[in-house]
């Protein structure tokens, strides 16, 4: 097949807008979908002058008419204090969202992957998690919105499979990180390296024994493109992640250290239902996709580093730059 026609929602997101410079450098057409919320124009403005780039300014929560052949759907906010800003709006994003794009999927007959979470785990007893591993969520937490909805997404996508023959793939993304997360999402890699470089307190929720299995967003794509690629009938869901696992306490260690920080570290009150442990087990990545993680943490950290440096004034919450 020729040049694909892509949507991607949420193109131009922190995984988004990579998302989309990888599928352009492919040689498709992308069309990339964003109310901007979280989002920014300076995340896509290097690809305005591709002509095979479009942007639309929309909510997901309108009905979508785009001809496509594949559909990446990562619309919704991803970092706890943006999920958390509007908790009604992020389940239905969740949920609308996936209608829309799997309704449009069903009529373009077109592929779509769903961007799923690590957070349909929860707060998990099973270490390292599965595919297989059902989760453990609360319902009715401040994150439930978040986690409940990206759990009833996949619901769908697999309804939709089973009663329309929708061609879907879903992944659960582990946590990612790169160049163009926002210095305010409150996200911890980018905190601690805004915080490290300002010369400010390092904030540790909890006892900082917590831990994480950190992305390169790079890597993320990657497995993003593998998954969307691969044979006929393989859904998922299928996870992508990094598992090599660090406590935040070993996170700030190593921020201070690469960015040769005065900062202190200080110890805050741990959120509500915050996971206590996750790292992904990803044999079924490797196995189908051929797929692995090649970017370890401290080179993908110099790298954010080197970005957060020439950016990190410059973000707003919803003021769509
Ligand atoms: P992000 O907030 O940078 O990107 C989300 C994008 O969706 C933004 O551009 C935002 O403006 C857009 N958006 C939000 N609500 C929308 C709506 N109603 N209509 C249209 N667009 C809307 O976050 P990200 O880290 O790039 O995450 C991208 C996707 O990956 C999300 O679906 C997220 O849940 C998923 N994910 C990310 C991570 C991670 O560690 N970054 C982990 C697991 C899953
Ligand atoms: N965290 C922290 N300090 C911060 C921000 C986050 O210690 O300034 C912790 C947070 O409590 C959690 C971990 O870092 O245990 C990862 O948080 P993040 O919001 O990045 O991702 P998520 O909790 O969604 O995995």
């Amino acid at each position: 097949m020729g040049r694909k026609r892509i949507l991607v929602t949420g193109g131009a997101g922190f995984i988004g807008s990579h998302l989309c410079e990888r599928l352009l450098k492919e040689g498709n057409d992308v069309v990339c979908m964003d109310n901007l919320f979280t989002g920014q124009k300076d995340n896509i403005r290097h690809l305005m002058d591709d002509p095979y780039f479009e942007f639309i300014r929309q909510d997901i929560l309108e009905d979508v008419y785009v001809e496509c052949d594949q559909i990446f759907n990562l619309a919704c906010p991803a970092s706890p204090i943006h999920y958390q800003y509007d908790p009604i709006k992020t389940g239905k994003t969740s949920v609308i969202g996936a209608l829309h794009t799997l309704g449009l999927a069903k009529r373009c007959h077109a592929r779509i992957l769903q961007a799923s979470t690590s957070e349909v785990y929860g707060d998990p007893e099973v270490h390292p998690q599965p595919e297989t591993y059902r989760g453990c969520v609360n319902p009715n937490g401040v994150r439930s919105c978040y986690d409940e909805g990206k759990r009833m997404a996949e619901t769908l996508f697999f309804d939709y499979y089973r009663q329309h023959e929708v061609d879907i793939k879903v992944i659960r993304i582990f946590n990612t990180y790169g160049p163009r997360m926002r210095s305010d999402d409150g996200r911890v890699v980018s905190n601690f390296i805004v915080q490290a470089l300002k010369g400010e307190d390092i904030t540790i929720y909890g006892n900082g024994r917590q831990t994480r299995s950190f992305c390169y967003v790079d890597d993320l794509v990657e497995g993003m493109v593998r998954m969307m690629e691969s044979r006929e009938g393989l859904t998922g869901p299928v996870n992508l992640g990094n598992p090599e696992e660090f406590t935040m306490l070993q996170l700030a260690e190593c921020i201070i250290r690469l960015t040769n920080s005065d900062s202190k570290i200080v110890y805050m009150s741990l959120p509500q239902d915050d996971p206590l442990q996750r790292k992904p087990d990803i044999s079924l990545a490797k196995k189908e996709l051929d797929w692995e993680p090649h970017i370890a943490l401290e080179q993908g950290l110099l790298k954010t580093i080197s970005y957060f440096k020439e950016n990190i004034l410059m973000d707003g919450i919803g003021n769509g730059y």
